[in-house]
């Protein structure tokens, strides 16, 4: 594969194959190819669908004769494992649900393929995606192609890492508390989680519903914002999507940034902090300020220190609820006993991993009976004092700027045994989905070699606020396009 094919945009894939210089059938093979040699090491995939995608390819490329195809028509596509795909098995990374085949799509799959894109597989993450490596994976950790030895983040780091390493053009991830931001920052592309309600969820196995909001990965912001054109929207089956109309998303990116009002909230720059991400992320909004941004270095937001506790009494709580439906009785893993209850027991005891099990526990004690207030409804309480100073912080400000991490990617193994740390690798990007805000983490420089995320926050459904000051960063700095030697 010509190593340019590995490095394509969308936008830029999208010429080529209107140009005829490209069929989607070349492309996709050279993906294919290119999964071949690489994957060994990155080990992005949970499975490669390629019979599938030469397939689809095929289909596109008469569209693409017909002059009949859309702005995803015959482009690759990566799939995180936790988006329901009919026929292609979904396993969460899970063993539960190893042998999972949904006989249905997901309505964000079903846009994708309305959309004639090109699956080329379902991507590895933490199990059910609960973690920040995807250590957490049932079958094996994925590798960060900037550096094997480290993690890509998580949970979606078999959709950030296959992404960088060239072994498809864009990905979907979702987002809980960081799972695409976090490994979109681990791994130098630009990830993007939507409000709230933005992007239909029918179809995505459910963690903690009150946060979980699937959204794209990809190498730059204008095939961010292409991706959303075709995933965001009202979902009759879905009734926590929202019914705001949705905009061409491209539209907002050659703005400038004269007279845009950008927040630097102090809390975000926490202890422990690496002394490089600190600079770098200070750097980069020195660079906004360039651009014409009016900078705010002096923004406070008191309550931010809380979020992870929150967090970590809401997504536990809810996952504990999602989760009980994982019994060996309809689908999914069975554990085959001479009692009910132990076949229960045994099924859930051999078919969820450690983190998942701690999260069930912590979930289920912080609901139950006598603990509930003094856990579940304070944890509530803070939750609205924290999304209530957002709102003033946007009465003031467009939009707000941190780092995406502390930390550029740790080692694969440094983390597993204390899940405190672990839990800290999300202190930027929980408060985020704890207020249900849109925001978005863009390459922003290197640490000897490891990448740089920083993020941008905006209010409910300004997602174009976003886009304009993600692109016109981007325009003006060139990590975006440094590539990993792999
Ligand atoms: N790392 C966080 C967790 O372990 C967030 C995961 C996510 O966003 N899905 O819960």
């Amino acid at each position: 594969m010509p190593d340019n094919l590995a490095e394509l945009t969308i936008h830029q894939a999208r010429e080529l194959l209107k140009g005829r210089q490209l069929s989607s059938v070349e492309l996709t093979r050279a993906y294919l190819d290119r999964i071949s040699k690489i994957e060994p090491e990155v080990q992005a995939f949970v499975t490669i669908t390629d019979e599938l995608a030469l397939k689809q390819a095929e289909a596109a490329d008469r569209l693409l004769a017909d002059d009949n195809a859309g702005p995803l028509t015959g482009i690759p596509v990566l799939i995180k494992d936790v988006i329901c795909t009919r026929g292609v098995r979904t396993t969460c990374s899970s063993k539960i649900l190893e042998n999972l085949v949904p006989p249905y799509d997901a309505t964000v799959v079903e846009k994708l393929k309305a959309g004639n894109a090109v699956i080329l597989g379902k991507a590895n993450m933490d199990e059910f995606a609960m973690g920040s490596s995807t250590e957490n994976s049932a079958f094996f950790t994925t590798h960060n192609p900037w550096d094997l030895s480290r993690v890509p983040g998580g949970s979606s780091g078999g959709s950030a890492a296959g992404v960088a390493a060239g072994e498809t053009v864009y990905a979907l991830g979702s987002d809980t508390g960081g799972s695409i931001r976090q490994p979109a920052g681990f791994c130098s592309v630009v990830g993007f989680k939507p409000t709230y309600g933005r992007v239909r969820r029918y179809g995505l196995v459910a963690f903690a519903s009150s946060l979980d909001q699937i959204g794209p990965l990809t190498r730059d912001v204008t095939d961010c914002a292409l991706v959303m054109n075709t995933i965001a929207g009202y979902d009759s089956r879905d009734s926590t999507s929202a019914p705001e109309p949705v905009p061409d998303y491209t539209r907002c990116l050659k703005a400038d940034l004269k007279g845009m009002r950008i927040g630097v909230p102090k809390e975000y720059f926490v202890e422990g902090m690496q002394a490089e991400v600190d600079k770098a992320i200070k750097a980069g909004i020195g660079q906004l300020e360039k651009l014409g941004a009016e900078i705010d270095w002096e923004v406070s937001l008191p309550h931010t220190p809380y979020a992870l506790a929150v967090y970590y009494i809401i997504a536990p709580s809810e996952a504990s609820a999602n989760l009980a439906r994982y019994d060996g009785v309809k689908y999914g893993f069975s554990y085959q006993a001479p009692s009910m209850w132990e076949s229960l027991e045994r099924t859930r005891q051999h078919g969820f991993g450690a983190e998942v099990k701690r999260r069930i526990m912590l979930g289920t004690y912080a609901l139950s009976a006598g603990y509930y207030d003094a856990y579940y409804l304070k944890a509530q309480k803070v939750r609205t004092l924290i999304r209530r100073e957002f709102d003033r912080a946007f009465e003031k400000y467009d939009a707000l700027v941190t780092p995406t991490s502390p930390t550029v990617p740790f080692k694969i193994g440094e983390k597993v045994d204390d899940p405190l740390q672990m839990y800290l690798s999300d202190v930027c990007t929980m408060p985020v989905n704890i207020a249900g805000l849109p925001a978005i983490s863009i390459p922003a420089g290197f640490a000897d070699g490891l990448p740089i995320g920083l993020q941008i926050i905006s209010k409910p459904f300004a997602e174009e606020t976003i886009f304009k000051v993600a692109h016109a960063y981007e325009q003006s700095t060139d990590w975006h396009k440094r590539r990993p030697k792999i």
